[in-house]
């Protein structure tokens, strides 16, 4: 994977895409790569990021960014059903800045299930 802006550190999460920190992977295409959260918060907890740095979904702009996340969202249903989440469901959650509870600055999609998921959220 090609980085434009070299001057700028790598995220956590393009280490994990480049093998430079270890991840148990689920899922990986050309455009995103799928792997267990280190600290689940259900007994399936998987995060689906674009291998493209796309800081937050406040910043998404644009066609690429369109077709990225529209391919992220669809790779995130085929995640749950190969994980078996389908028949009784599970959340996607994007958390974006401070309020939102974001931690990483590289977009990415929590797939959560396997247990009965509150609402609303705390
Ligand atoms: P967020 O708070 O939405 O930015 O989510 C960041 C997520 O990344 C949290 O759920 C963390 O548990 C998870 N996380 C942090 N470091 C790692 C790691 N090395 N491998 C897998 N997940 C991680």
């Amino acid at each position: 994977m090609v980085r434009l802006y070299q001057e700028i550190p790598m995220t956590l999460f393009e280490k994990i895409i480049a093998r430079q920190i270890p991840a148990d992977i689920v899922y990986e295409d050309n455009l995103v790569l799928a792997f267990r959260d280190i600290n689940p918060q259900a007994p399936i907890h998987v995060l689906i990021v674009p291998k493209r740095v796309i800081p937050r979904i406040g910043e998404a702009t644009g066609p690429a960014d369109q077709s990225v996340l529209g391919h992220l969202l669809v790779q995130a249903a085929e995640v749950a059903r190969r994980l078996g989440l389908a028949e009784n469901g599970y959340r996607l959650v994007i958390n974006n800045g401070p309020d939102g509870g974001e931690t990483v600055p590289h977009l990415h999609c929590h797939i959560l299930g396997g247990r009965l998921l509150c609402w609303p959220p705390g």
